[in-house]
């Protein structure tokens, strides 16, 4: 059986290539260079090159990017597209966000649906950010709710990141109404990421956005004052990962998003795993008194659907931080 991963260089899908790995399937990744590539199959010593190979799509935003790299021999089975522009550097937000997620995603749907039929079902990483609704919380948050943002409201550059994952998903379920495809669509909507970085990827400095924070405070960054938590709601790459490749394992969830998310942290919880997990860190982590952000009102969620179809089962925060700062030991601070 085999699957298309895009954005195979990125901090979710190198997690994701591990369990579609382990889950016995054929893995053809995208990458935009040869270079990226490369890394990722020396990175996986003693696998053949029809269990794991690469194609170059250098811009998910061009018209046709995916033509090429939908067909394959044997043809196949299944697509998770993962790439999307993930970080907080927007100088053009339609050109440097609305686009590669919008008509990235629309990209490889038509794609798919013309050039590569045998394709039963295509998994979507949305996000979080097209389910929350920064105007008015909901009680409770679950895959029900849809970020209500509009296109003029996405021009803020605070808020473009949201408004390409909205656009997208609703692109994409669109697509699918509309076209009535040979293939369903689910949808992977986590909150965000924590977890260990491939070493083969990363440097410090060019870590994903969502392990900023946690570089940030092995580093001694908020060790005078802690920044604020922001966004409140976390799940373990490892768990994320997982999620895509159950997307195309249980039948059931063919047509549904899913809301996966391990629970709340607060930056303060996250320093306190550090000094706990990671003693040799105190000299750089704020102090045990410090006050911590975490709002006493904030609003519930419910993740019942992703554990009752896609059995998942969620790390908890300690693990996750402990080896997420493991990882980033790793590659030195
Ligand atoms: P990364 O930045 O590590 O990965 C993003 C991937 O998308 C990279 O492989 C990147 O390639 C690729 N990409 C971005 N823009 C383009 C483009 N124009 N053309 C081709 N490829 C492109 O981030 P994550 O792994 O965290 O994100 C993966 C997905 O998960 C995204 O869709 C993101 O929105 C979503 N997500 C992430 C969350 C998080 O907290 N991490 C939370 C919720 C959703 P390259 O590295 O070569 O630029």
């Amino acid at each position: 059986v085999k699957v298309l991963l895009t954005g195979g260089s990125g901090f979710i899908a190198a997690h994701i290539v591990d369990i579609l790995l382990q889950h016995g399937f054929d893995t053809v990744v995208t990458v935009r260079s040869e270079e990226k590539g490369k890394r990722i199959i020396e990175a996986h010593p003693g696998v053949s090159k029809e269990k794991l190979s690469y194609v170059i799509v250098q811009d998910v935003a061009k018209d046709g990017a995916f033509d090429e790299a939908v067909k394959s021999n044997p043809p196949f089975d299944y697509v998770l597209h993962t790439a999307s522009p993930f970080h907080f550097n927007v100088q053009d937000p339609v050109k440097d966000f609305l686009d590669p997620a919008i008509k990235g995603t629309t990209g490889i749907l038509k794609a798919i649906k013309e050039y590569a039929p045998t394709v039963k079902r295509v998994v979507i990483t949305s996000s979080f950010a097209a389910i929350v609704n920064g105007k008015q919380h909901p009680k409770v948050y679950s895959e029900k709710e849809w970020n209500p943002l509009t296109w003029e409201e996405a021009m803020d550059h605070s808020s473009v990141y949201r408004g390409s994952k909205t656009f997208a998903e609703k692109a994409a379920w669109t697509f699918v109404e509309k076209e009535k495809p040979n293939f369903d669509l689910a949808t992977i909507n986590p909150p965000l990421v924590f977890g260990p970085i491939v070493h083969y990827l990363n440097s410090l400095e060019a870590i994903n956005t969502s392990n900023q924070r946690l570089r940030n405070i092995v580093q001694g960054e908020m060790k005078e004052k802690l920044a604020p938590t922001g966004n409140f709601l976390w799940v373990d790459v490892r768990d994320v990962a997982l999620a895509h490749v159950r997307a195309i394992e249980v039948p059931e969830a063919g047509g549904e998003r899913f809301f996966v998310t391990a629970g709340f942290f607060s930056n303060k919880e996250l320093a306190d795993i550090a000094r706990e997990t990671h003693p040799q860190l105190e000299s750089k982590l704020p102090p045990a008194d410090a006050p911590s952000d975490f709002p006493e009102h904030i609003y519930e969620i419910d993740n019942t659907k992703s554990q009752k179809v896609l059995g998942l089962e969620y790390r908890p925060l300690k693990q996750t931080v402990s080896d997420a700062i493991d990882s980033i030991l790793a590659v030195g601070i």
